[in-house]
């Protein structure tokens, strides 16, 4: 892989970072749970504490990151929840509009959604403020879905789109993909007519968050790095709102186009994050489920796994998960477990049917306590991989 090194700070310009994660099991997770051939370095700014990849990845690794199978904006994600089922794209289009004040979208006339996907979010904001004309760029193949569902996206960079002429541009979950925060943020400002609207939400390290194992998310941000961003590429910050209730390590943030500064430092002490105390919270768990499995290997014991979802892809990417030989995989919808799997899926009731002996827990943390009570009496010993 040829990445550049990085050599200074995108958001204050400092020469020097310290290193936060190293992870050489030449396996990483993408933000789509897939697990590619890549080491996790990430470091944190000596001067305004911004989280980034140690090194940038170049043009053809960044390709490799979004090729056809990357699959998070190609599809509407559905969370289930205790009011039934709610896709993404509506909780978003609640979330940006409801906010911080339903009257700028009903004032808006044109709006411009970067990274629109294959416009699920688009088809939301059009269907509740019908008046409002909404255009998207995409750099992906969904771009062409898009206009198949009769959006107006098109696959070209949000340079190429016309300056000064949107009230409202919007931007969810990109920011912490792109190469320079500065320089996007710069050309986001540009589409915007003067006094013009910005929307951004994104992961936010204010709160605990798995993103930070992310090989494709190049940039992890606490709220006072994105106010200082704020400041630094021309936008006064009108409010932000840090947690969704379903998706609690998400913030979002309203800006509002203004004069850009004159000059930009980064003044006081480094920006706040939970960084630091989530690597080595995660770290921690993942090298005590390296012991649990030389344990079970040299007891030979016959072992599943619960869960085949982002747990799981955290573990099978930076631990000895990642080849090691399980039995099987258990989850409540074998069907829909990821592609390219070495062992069959079952429901958890089947384990003893194929002799399973021990069960770890690739789940989230809140399910353990139920999914305990629950595989116990099947004669399986349990083992919760996060603390
Ligand atoms: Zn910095």
């Amino acid at each position: 892989m040829s990445d550049q090194p990085m050599h200074q700070c995108d958001l204050c310009g400092h020469p020097e970072a310290e290193s936060l994660i190293r992870l050489g099991t030449g396996r990483a997770m993408r933000s789509d749970r897939v697990v590619v051939a890549a080491d996790l370095d990430k470091s944190r700014c000596c001067c305004c504490g911004l989280v980034r990849s140690t090194t940038l990845p170049d043009d053809t690794t960044l390709r490799s990151y979004y090729g056809d199978e990357y699959t998070v904006a190609a599809s509407d994600y559905v969370f289930w929840t205790a009011d039934g089922p709610l896709l993404r794209s509506e909780i978003f289009c609640s979330w940006l509009s409801e906010a911080m004040g339903v009257f700028r979208w009903e004032k808006a006339k044109r709006c411009l959604e970067v990274g629109a996907g294959a416009g699920a979010l688009m088809e939301q904001f059009v269907r509740r403020f019908p008046h409002l004309t909404v255009e998207g760029v995409e750099l992906g193949p969904e771009a062409k879905v898009a206009r198949e569902r009769g959006f107006t996206v098109r696959q070209s960079p949000v340079e190429e789109e016309p300056e000064g002429q949107f009230d409202i541009v919007y931007c969810i979950a990109v920011l912490e993909h792109v190469r320079s925060p500065s320089a996007f943020l710069a050309e986001l400002r540009k589409r915007l007519r003067p006094g013009g609207l910005l929307y951004l939400s994104q992961p936010t390290q204010d709160v605990p968050s798995y993103d930070l194992f992310f090989v494709d998310h190049l940039y992890h941000f606490g709220t006072d790095h994105l106010r200082a961003y704020a400041r630094k590429c021309g936008f006064r910050e009108l409010g932000f709102v840090v947690g969704h209730r379903l998706m609690p390590n998400f913030s979002l943030h309203l800006w509002q186009a203004e004069d850009l500064a004159d000059d930009f430092a980064w003044h006081g002490p480094p920006g706040r994050t939970d960084c630091a105390a989530a690597a080595q919270r995660i770290s921690n768990d993942l090298h005590r489920l390296d012991e649990t499995l030389a344990d079970l290997q040299r007891r030979g014991r016959v072992v599943a796994t619960f869960g085949l979802n982002e747990v799981f892809g955290l573990a099978r990417a930076y631990s000895n998960l990642g080849t090691y030989p399980l039995c099987c995989g258990l989850s409540d919808d074998p069907a829909a477990g990821p592609a390219g799997l070495s062992f069959p899926v079952l429901r958890p009731e089947a384990c003893s049917d194929h002799g399973v002996e021990d069960v770890l827990l690739t789940v989230n943390a809140i399910y353990y306590p139920q999914l305990i009570r629950r595989l116990t009496p099947l004669g399986v010993a349990v083992h919760p991989v996060l603390t």
